[in-house]
């Protein structure tokens, strides 16, 4: 028998002023794998999270995890109760609490237990020194090491990242690209990654689907669809490659 999705989405449209931004897509990823929906920007690559993430209805389609539906036009699980951890760009630490505090805001439990958990998070993006800073304090590429440990703390199903790079510069980037999927790896959550760079869905992809215009045009692992792009619009896309 084939295995369960952790997450799957079907025929999901989003349409605004008649458009379809969001045009039929259907998509599924695996627990411990990364997904890159690639796209550029416009494409529909954000409208497609915050469907899953359950702050924006779809008009038609269905979204799934473990094989239980959570969410289609007639029924709707909130967002908060679907144990789904989100990265965005401006999605920014809370300034007013200390590192501590932001890595706990989503956790329940004992004081003693909330602090065991920071504990642990903040040892796997080596940031445990930081525990009693406050974001200011930190780096850019610290608060999103931050974030990732804020994110993962409650133990999602699965990760939702919209370009969560893409306010760093170019050497810090490659460098939490590493220890993010390091991270990652660990949490076995199914990690859905949105960019518009070719360059970071071939390094952190297990599987790329390339997204244009509101309709995922190719999907398969990095090296098949960079070494066999379906058409010329692909080929274009993947060129910018250095
Ligand atoms: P991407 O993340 O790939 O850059 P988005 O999902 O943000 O693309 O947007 C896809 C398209 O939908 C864009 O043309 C955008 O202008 C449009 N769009 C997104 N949200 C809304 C909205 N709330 N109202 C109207 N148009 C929207
Ligand atoms: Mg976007």
């Amino acid at each position: 028998m084939a295995a369960t999705p952790r997450l799957e989405i079907r025929n999901l449209t989003r349409r605004f002023d008649g458009r379809a931004v969001v045009d039929d897509v259907s998509l599924q990823v695996m627990p411990g794998q990364v997904t890159c929906l690639l796209g550029p920007s416009g494409c529909g690559k954000s409208t497609t999270l915050r469907m899953i993430a359950g702050v924006e209805m779809q008009d038609s389609g269905s979204i799934w995890v473990d094989g239980e539906l959570i969410c289609d036009t007639h029924f709707r699980i909130p967002p908060e109760r679907r144990r789904i951890g989100l990265m965005f760009q401006d999605f920014a630490l809370f300034p007013h609490l200390s590192v501590a505090e932001n890595v706990a805001f989503g956790l329940t439990g004992s004081a003693g237990e909330k602090r065991a958990r920071v504990e642990t998070m903040l040892d796997r993006v080596n940031l445990r020194r930081f525990i009693d800073a406050w974001p200011h304090e930190l780096s850019g590429g610290e608060q999103q090491r931050v974030a990732l440990a804020r994110a993962l703390a409650p133990d999602p199903r699965i990760m939702l990242m919209d370009e969560p790079f893409s306010g760093l510069d170019n050497r810090l980037r490659d460098e939490i690209r590493d220890t993010t999927l390091s991270v990652l790896k660990d949490a076995d959550a199914a990690v859905l990654l949105v960019t518009h760079e070719p360059d970071e869905a071939m390094r952190m992809a297990d599987d790329i689907a390339l997204m244009r215009h509101g309709k995922i045009v190719q999907q398969g692992a990095p090296y098949n669809i960079y070494n066999a792009p379906k058409d010329k619009e692909a080929v274009a896309f993947f060129s910018d490659i250095n």
